[in-house]
């Protein structure tokens, strides 16, 4: 506490200083003993903090926003004799002397913080983060089957779920997510919905199989083979309907218990598109026809949503973003899926990002275009803090080749 600004404004109580390695899930267990939880995680969380922070990693948490977004320091690592703390200036968190406690240098600073929060280890060693945490909670979970109709179109475009004939009436949820096999929507499209609920510790434990009650389309998706194309469909729908079950109770839990998956089973790969808000069915649809006019491909479509990030190159970088899944089986169909949709999304009039820590097809000619002033300003950042050799040791083919690296 006595390292804490005094003029902090967030939660003194719910700060922790984390090295870079620490697992998200491993996070999840070790605050639930605190009595404190994350705010969000993804799906899956055998990502560590850092690397999960620095491509941007989200949820569906609706008003929360990804995992960088709740870092609020930073100790970065430049060079063998040189340290920087880094936090904004306009939220200062620790007191003048933490930084020199780690030998570090001190910068309070908006636009440096804002450029390393997602850098894909382009500024340096990222040694530790300090992050704000909220008291432990309970989600509330349910799953269900629906048809996407005029009032879930209307819910995913605006996320106003009114009338929206949610679980529980218009309470808005924490969590809202949507998953759509392509080869079954006739029988609906899945949505699941996690209030907020205080915790209290004699709630009922979720027992699970195989996927924990949060798992995404990604945990399961590899278990289906694309060997015969024909049969894609059949399988994948097997699949889906044995594995991803819908609720007929609602299942409580922390987010420990929601989403304690670390891996996938069988071989998945993952892309994902971020668009805006009013954006997110045109997206899907697009998706869906390219399925219908060259699939059959082994994947899911999914939807997933968080408010706009301030990391300079977040890909969740709208106002209210929605994140389109593409999760399939790792197979080359499937990467010929992606091309084809990279293309699509490129030469179509929908704004949008990719998530960095997932496949994705961009050139560096398009991330100016995506991110705009956004790009010089991380360059100017990333220029200012590191000198050439510098920027030369913390760069590597993926920064060359987006122009990145200079
Ligand atoms: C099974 C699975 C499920 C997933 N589910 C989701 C999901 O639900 N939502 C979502 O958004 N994404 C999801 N992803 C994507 C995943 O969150 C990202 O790829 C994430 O960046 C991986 O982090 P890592 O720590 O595992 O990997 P790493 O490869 O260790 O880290 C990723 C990158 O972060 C940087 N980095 C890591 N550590 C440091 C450091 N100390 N200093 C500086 N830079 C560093 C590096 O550039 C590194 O390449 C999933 C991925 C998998 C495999």
């Amino acid at each position: 506490d006595r390292s804490i600004h005094p003029g902090f404004q967030g939660p003194r109580d719910g700060l922790y200083f984390l090295q870079c390695g620490n697992s998200i899930a491993g996070l999840n267990r070790n605050l639930r003993a605190e009595q404190r939880s994350l705010r969000t995680t993804g799906a899956s969380n055998g990502q560590s903090i850092v690397g999960a922070m620095s491509t941007g990693t989200h949820g569906s948490a609706i008003d929360v926003g990804a995992v960088q977004d709740y870092v609020v320091g930073i100790h970065l690592i430049v060079a063998p004799d040189r340290h920087v703390w880094i936090e904004r200036a306009s939220y200062p968190v620790t007191t003048d002397g933490f930084a020199g406690l780690l030998g570090a240098e001190l910068r309070r600073d908006d636009e440096l913080f804002d450029a390393v929060l997602v850098s894909f280890g382009a500024f340096g060693l990222i040694h530790g983060v300090m992050i704000e945490t909220d008291p432990i909670f309970l989600l509330e979970m349910h799953r269900e089957r629906r048809p996407l109709d005029a009032r879930l179109r209307a819910a995913i475009t605006t996320l106003d779920f009114t009338g929206a004939g949610l679980p529980r009436g218009d309470e808005r949820p924490r969590h809202f997510d949507v998953v759509a096999n392509p080869y079954d929507m006739d029988a609906g499209v899945y949505v699941t919905t996690m209030y907020r609920r205080p915790f209290r510790p004699d709630y009922p434990r979720p027992v699970h199989g195989d996927l924990a009650p949060g798992d995404d389309a990604l945990q399961f998706v590899g278990t289906v083979t694309d060997a015969l194309p024909l049969l894609i469909p059949t399988v994948m729908t097997a699949a889906v309907r044995s594995q991803y079950k819908t609720t007929t109770t609602p299942v409580q839990g922390t987010t420990n218990d929601i989403f304690p998956t670390t891996t996938t089973r069988g071989k998945a790969s993952g892309c994902a598109i971020a668009v805006p808000l009013d954006r997110a069915l045109h997206a899907m649809e697009l998706i869906l026809a390219i399925n219908r006019d060259h699939g059959p491909f082994p994947c899911l479509v999914a939807l997933r949503f968080v408010p706009r990030t301030r990391a300079l190159l977040g890909f969740t970088r709208f106002e209210r973003t929605c994140i389109v899944d593409v999760d399939g089986t790792l197979s080359n169909r499937t990467r010929s899926f992606y091309s084809r949709i990279w293309q699509s999304m490129a030469a179509s009039d929908i704004p949008f990002a990719m998530h960095w820590g997932k496949i994705l097809g961009l050139s560096a000619a398009e991330v100016r275009r995506l991110y705009g002033g956004n790009v010089d300003r991380w360059l100017v950042a990333r220029r200012a803090l590191l000198p050439p050799a510098l920027r030369r040791a913390f760069s590597n083919r993926f920064l060359e080749e987006l122009d990145l690296a200079d």
